[in-house]
Parts: structure tokens; C-alpha cells; sequence
């Protein structure tokens, strides 16, 4: 086996440092609004909002002309492919107004995912092709990282040796495609909390998710320090019958990506895999309170847990912009506090901060 490699030029390797840690300033995550056409349809059909191009466009204008204020909370938000070359009314570009709020235009690259032949139900992601010219547009366009979500599930005989390589490979393929053109790779391997499974379990199959995704990020030679991981929480199935308390799930999964993550990566920011806003609060808040070793920033990149307030106070009608706009500032204020530790459960209320944003079989 030869070793042969070169390192990125230091002008790539410091830009990509500089994008993440942006990023991952304290106080500071994601918001996650880069739902496909089809999976924004779902969330409005729970609003009573018709799936239309206009549609989608008056929402999305709502989260980015939310108060200046929120991008003391939120330093990057996640773009899916139409949104990207939208407007507001006003004819505003909504990269323009992301960047006035201090934001970070992010894009999601990925073309969603498909089964692996012979398997007992799982599944790759696809997008690879392309992906280089992709991402080159992307950046002159404005935006400077990316999002690829691999999804795992666990059963009996799941997740497999082939899913866990397959994964970790195209994962780490399209981390080297987006470094090579500027743009700071997020990688997510998200273990689905689809199952009966215990604590336990989910955090042995994360660990070894991650350790395979490591494995293969370091084979494609990915510079570490410009990437982020956006890895699941280890929380117990949904169907398990005994449920974790909030440092449960912190030392469960604080444990996983110690042993596993190199103190190399930029940071980490979970996603919230269909727990309540509240809970992801709490959790993420009792994750950044766990007395354990945490080399890297550990924050949010939160799509159902920074919009199910939102979306239920705005009901597609604009006499309710300003009072949706509110609820994500005060999730993203809560979610900022719990990135410090420093989150009192219950302390600030959104209207539908308990709401369970579960979604069986959320991989398609
Ligand atoms: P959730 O926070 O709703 O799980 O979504 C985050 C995300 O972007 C998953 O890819």
C-alpha cells in the first residue's frame, strides 16, 4: 500500500478553516432549510399551505427577513437548489439578504437516495456525477458550504458492512469534490432513530458508522479541519419502551464521538432527527453541559426543530410573518444558549416547541 498524498495548498486549507469556524462560532449553528420540493410539500400540507413555487418562495423570504438579530444565533443556513436563486418581493436576492444578516449561503448537493441492491432495505445517496461542476457554480453563486446526508437504519441485521462502506465512501468522495473547490463539506451519516433498539445499541452503531466515515475521509485525503460533522444524537429507538434522560443522551453521545471523531474536525453540529424543538434544546443544551473531553464545538444544524413553531404560526398568511419570525428567533436564541451550556428547560416558549417531529422512515 503506498502513502503517496498531497496535502491542499495553504490558501485552501486556510479558507476551508476559516468557512467552518465561522460556522461553528460560539453561540452560533445552522439553520437547515434546505427541504426538497417534495419533502416542503409534507411540512405545508400539515399547515394547509399549497406545494407551489410561489409558496415556497413567500416562506422562505419569511425565515431570511427575519430581525438582523438572529444571525447572532445563526451563522449558516442550508439552501436547497431552487431557493438559491430566489427573491424577496422586493427583488433582493436572498443570498444578498443572508449575507446582511451575517448568514452563510450553504447548499445542499446531494440528489437524495436510492436502495442498495440486495439488501434488507437500505440504502446510498446519489449525486456524484456532476458534482464538481455543481459545486463550482455553487461557489461563484455565493455559497461557501455544503450539505450530503447518508442515512443508515438500524434492525436486526442493519446497518450493513455494505451499507456502513458505501456510505462512508460516497461520503467522503463528495468531501474531497467540494474542498477541491472551495467549499466546506458537511458530512452527514445520520443513523435513522427509526426502531425498538435501545441507547445502547444506537451508540455502538453510530461509533462504528463513524469510524468507517473516518476511515474513508482519510483514505480521500479530506482536510479534517475544513469539515463539519452533522452526525445523529444517540438517543434510544422511538418504539423503545425506556426512554433516556437529557444527560443520558449527552453522555451516550459525547461518548460515541470521543471515541471516534478526530479532534481534527472543524465542529459538529447534530441534526434533530424528528425530536421536539424543546427537546433538541434540552438535549443539545445537556450534551454541551456534560463534563466529558469535547474537542470541537458542538452546536445545531437544525431543520424540523428550528421550523415546526414557525411554520404552525405563519399558516401561509401573511398577517402572521412578523409573529412566525419571531418563534425562530427565540429558537434560535434557545438553541444558541444550549450550544454554552447555558439553556433553562422550558424557559423560552414557541407554539409548537413539544411537538414530536418524528417521521417514520424519514429516509426518502
Ligand atoms: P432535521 O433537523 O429536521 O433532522 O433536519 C436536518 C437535516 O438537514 C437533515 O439532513
Amino acid at each position: 500500500m503506498t502513502t503517496y498524498f498531497n496535502y491542499p495548498p495553504p490558501e485552501l486549507q486556510q479558507e476551508l478553516r476559516q468557512i467552518a469556524q465561522a460556522i461553528v462560532a460560539p453561540g452560533k449553528g445552522i439553520l437547515a432549510a434546505d427541504e426538497s420540493t417534495s419533502t416542503i410539500g409534507k411540512r405545508f400540507s400539515e399547515i394547509g399551505v399549497e406545494n407551489t413555487e410561489e409558496n415556497r418562495r413567500l416562506y422562505r423570504q419569511l425565515l431570511f427577513t427575519a430581525d438582523p438579530s438572529v444571525g447572532e444565533n445563526i451563522s449558516g443556513v442550508i439552501l436547497f437548489h431552487e431557493t438559491l436563486y430566489q427573491k424577496a418581493d422586493d427583488g433582493t436576492p436572498f443570498v444578498e439578504l443572508l449575507k446582511q444578516r451575517n448568514i452563510i449561503p450553504g447548499i445542499k448537493v446531494d440528489k437524495g437516495v436510492v436502495p442498495l441492491f440486495g439488501s434488507e432495505d437500505e440504502c446510498t445517496t446519489q449525486g456524484l456525477d456532476d458534482l464538481a461542476q455543481r459545486c463550482a457554480q455553487y461557489k461563484k453563486d455565493g455559497c461557501h458550504f455544503a450539505k450530503w446526508r447518508c442515512v443508515l437504519k438500524i434492525k436486526r441485521n442493519t446497518p450493513s458492512y455494505q451499507a456502513i462502506l458505501e456510505n462512508a465512501n460516497v461520503l467522503a468522495r463528495y468531501a474531497s469534490i467540494c474542498q477541491c473547490n472551495r467549499i466546506v463539506p458537511i458530512v452527514e451519516p445520520e443513523v435513522l432513530p427509526d426502531g425498538e433498539h435501545d441507547l445502547e445499541r444506537a451508540q455502538k452503531v453510530t461509533e462504528t458508522v463513524l469510524a468507517a466515515v473516518y476511515k474513508a475521509l482519510n483514505d480521500h485525503h479530506v482536510y479534517l479541519e475544513g469539515t463539519l460533522l452533522k452526525p445523529n444524537m444517540v438517543t434510544p429507538g422511538q418504539s423503545c419502551p425506556k426512554k433516556a434522560a437529557p444527560m443520558e443522551i449527552a453522555q451516550a453521545t459525547v461518548t460515541a464521538l470521543n471515541r471516534t471523531v478526530p479532534a481534527a474536525v472543524a465542529g459538529i453540529v447534530f441534526l434533530s432527527g424528528g425530536q421536539s424543538e424543546e427537546e433538541a434544546s434540552v438535549n443539545l443544551d445537556a450534551i454541551n453541559k456534560f463534563p466529558g473531553k469535547k474537542p470541537w464545538p458542538l452546536t445545531f444544524s437544525y431543520g424540523r426543530a428550528l421550523q415546526a413553531s414557525v411554520l404552525r404560526a405563519w399558516s401561509g398568511k401573511s398577517e402572521n410573518v412578523a409573529a412566525a419570525q419571531e418563534e425562530l428567533k427565540k429558537r434560535a436564541k434557545a438553541n444558541g444558549l444550549a450550544t454554552q451550556g447555558k439553556y433553562v428547560a422550558g424557559s423560552i416558549k414557541t407554539v409548537a416547541s413539544s411537538k414530536i417531529n418524528f417521521v417514520a422512515t424519514h429516509a426518502y
